[in-house]
C-alpha cells in the first residue's frame, strides 16, 4: 500500500472519529466518551501525517509540539471554570492565526494554481480577522478592554472601503501571487483590522455569540487552508468546526430572542434608558427561609453565574438531598445562557453528581411554575429577569428567562442589589414573593444545611 493511501486511510478512521465524538458530546452523560474519542481522532492523524515523507525537518515540529503542549496544558489547568469563555476565544484566535500561517506557507509549493491561490487567499482573510476579532473578544470578557459597543461616525463607512480594498487587494493577489508579495501583507494587515472592526460595535454582553461565530469561522479559515495544502483531514475537520460553531451560534441567538444581524450590527443596551425600580426589598434570614423551605413539596433551584463563583454546586446537591429526604420534589432548571458559557450550569452540576434527569430545561419548566412552593435562584440574574418579558424598554426585552417570578415564594441568593452581566436592573427582587438572601451563595446555603441538620 503507498504512502499516501494508508495515510488518507487514517483520516477516514480520524473523522470517523471526529463525527462520532461529536455527537456524543450531545448529551452530558456521554460528553466525556465523545471528547476522548474526537482527542483519539486527532491523535491518529497527527501520528500519520508525521509519517508522511513530505515532511522534510521533524526537530522543528517537535519543538512546536512541545512548546504548544506544554502551554496548552499549563493554561487547561490553571483556567479557574469562570475564565473559560476567555480561554476558548484566545484558542479560536490561535486557531485562526494558524490558518493564517498554513495558508502563507502554501505559497512556497510549487505547483500553484488559480484555486489554491484563492483558498490561500480564503485562509489568510478569515484566519486573520478570527484572529484579531478573539483578541478584541478576549478583551472584552476578561475586561482588560471596556465591555460597552465602541461606535463612531463612519463606522459603516469605513468599514464598506475596507472591505472594497480587501476584495481589490485579493483580485490583484490572485493574480500575481508570491510568499512576499506587497498585497499579501497588504490583505494580512487589512484582515487583522477587519477583525478588530468587526468585534469592537458588539458590547460585553453579546461575546458569548460572538465567541461561537469566531469559533466557527476558526474552522472554516482551517477548511479553507486544507484545499491550500490538499490535506483531506483539514478539510473535514475545519468544516466540522465551521459547521457546529454556526449551529451553537444559532441555538445561542434564539435563547436570547436575537437575531445574528441584530447581534452583530447594534449596540447591545447602547440605545434604552433604564428606568428605575419602584418597590420594597425584602431581606429574609436563613432561618426564616428554612421554615418555609421545610413546609415545601416541590422546589426548583435556578442556578446561575453567581453559583460558579461561589463554588455553591456541592452544598447545592448536599441540601438537594436534604429536601428530598423532607418529601419535596427537587428540580433544576437550566437556562441556555446561565453562567459565562453554554453548558456551565450542567458541568458544575455535573461535577456534584446531581443526576441529569433533576435537570428541567427552561422550556419544560416555566408552564409548570405556578404550581412550584419555593424557587431558589443561586447567584442567577438576567436569566431569571421578567422585564425581559414584559418590559418593552428593556435592553434584553424578548429573551427567553426562567419564570421563578410565577412560583409561590422565591429566594435570591446574592451578595447585593448589584445587577447581571447585561447591566440591567432586575425587578424580580421586588416582587411580592421574593425574599433576598443576601451573602455569598456557598455561606448561605450552608446556613440552610445547618438549619437543617439542628
Ligand atoms: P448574571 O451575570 O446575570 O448574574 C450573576 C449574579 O451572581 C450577579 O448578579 C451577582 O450578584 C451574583 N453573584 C456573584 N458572585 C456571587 C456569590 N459569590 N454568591 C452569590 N451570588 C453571586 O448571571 P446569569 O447566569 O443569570 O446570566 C448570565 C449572563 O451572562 C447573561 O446575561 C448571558 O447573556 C451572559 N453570558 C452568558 C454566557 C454563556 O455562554 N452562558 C457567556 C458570557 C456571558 P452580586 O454581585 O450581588 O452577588
Amino acid at each position: 500500500m503507498s504512502n499516501s493511501l494508508v495515510i488518507n486511510f487514517s483520516y477516514i478512521i480520524a473523522a470517523g472519529l471526529f463525527i462520532f465524538g461529536l455527537k456524543l458530546l450531545g448529551s452530558p452523560e456521554t460528553a466525556r466518551r465523545g471528547n476522548f474519542l474526537s482527542a483519539l481522532g486527532m491523535f491518529i492523524a497527527v501520528v500519520f501525517t508525521l509519517a508522511s515523507q513530505e515532511i522534510i525537518a521533524y526537530h522543528w515540529i517537535i519543538i512546536g509540539i512541545l512548546i504548544g503542549a506544554s502551554v496548552g496544558a499549563y493554561a487547561a489547568r490553571t483556567v479557574q471554570m469562570t475564565g473559560m469563555p476567555e480561554m476558548v476565544a484566545l484558542f479560536n484566535g490561535f486557531g485562526g492565526i494558524a490558518s493564517l500561517f498554513v495558508g502563507w506557507a502554501a505559497l512556497f509549493n510549487a505547483d500553484l494554481n488559480t484555486f489554491v491561490v484563492f483558498t490561500v487567499f480564503l485562509s489568510i482573510l478569515i484566519g486573520g480577522v478570527t484572529f484579531s476579532g478573539s483578541l478584541v473578544a478576549w478583551g472584552k470578557l476578561s475586561e482588560k478592554i471596556d465591555g460597552k459597543p465602541i461606535v463612531f461616525d463612519g463606522q459603516r463607512l469605513a468599514n464598506s472601503l475596507l472591505l472594497g480594498a480587501i476584495i481589490l487587494s485579493g483580485l490583484i493577489f490572485i493574480a500575481n501571487p508570491g510568499g512576499t508579495s506587497f498585497w499579501l501583507f497588504l490583505i494580512i494587515a487589512l484582515a487583522l483590522t477587519l477583525g478588530v472592526m468587526a468585534v469592537i460595535p458588539i458590547g460585553g454582553a453579546d461575546m458569548p455569540v460572538v465567541i461561537s461565530l469566531l469559533n466557527s469561522y476558526s474552522g472554516i479559515a482551517a477548511a479553507a487552508a486544507g484545499f491550500a495544502v490538499n490535506n483531506n483531514l483539514l478539510i473535514v475537520a475545519g468544516s466540522l468546526v465551521g459547521a457546529s460553531g454556526i449551529i451553537l451560534t444559532q441555538i445561542m441567538c434564539k435563547a436570547m430572542n436575537r437575531s445574528l444581524t441584530n447581534v452583530l450590527f447594534s449596540g447591545f443596551g447602547a440605545v434604552k434608558k433604564q428606568e428605575a425600580i419602584e418597590g420594597e426589598v425584602k431581606p429574609i434570614t436563613a432561618e426564616d427561609a428554612f421554615y418555609i423551605l421545610e413546609a415545601a413539596s416541590s422546589v426548583v433551584f435556578v442556578p446561575g453565574y453567581g453559583m460558579a463563583v461561589a463554588q455553591a454546586q456541592h452544598v447545592v446537591k448536599e441540601l438537594c438531598e436534604l429536601l428530598e429526604e423532607n418529601g419535596a420534589e427537587v428540580n433544576f432548571a437550566i437556562h441556555p445562557v446561565a453562567g459565562r458559557m453554554p453548558g456551565h450550569m450542567n458541568v458544575l452540576l455535573a461535577e456534584a453528581d446531581v443526576p441529569y434527569d433533576q435537570l428541567v430545561e427552561m422550556d419544560d419548566i416555566n408552564p409548570r411554575m405556578d404550581t412550584v412552593d419555593v424557587a431558589i435562584v443561586i447567584g442567577a440574574n438576567d436569566v431569571v429577569n421578567p422585564s425581559a418579558r414584559e418590559n418593552e424598554n428593556s435592553p434584553i426585552y424578548g429573551m427567553p428567562v426562567i419564570n421563578v417570578d410565577k412560583a409561590q415564594t422565591v429566594f435570591v441568593l446574592k451578595r447585593s442589589m448589584a445587577s447581571g452581566f447585561s447591566g440591567v436592573d432586575n425587578p424580580l427582587f421586588f416582587g411580592e414573593n421574593t425574599r433576598m438572601l443576601f451573602g455569598d451563595a456557598k455561606e448561605s446555603i450552608g446556613k440552610l444545611i445547618r438549619e437543617f441538620s439542628n
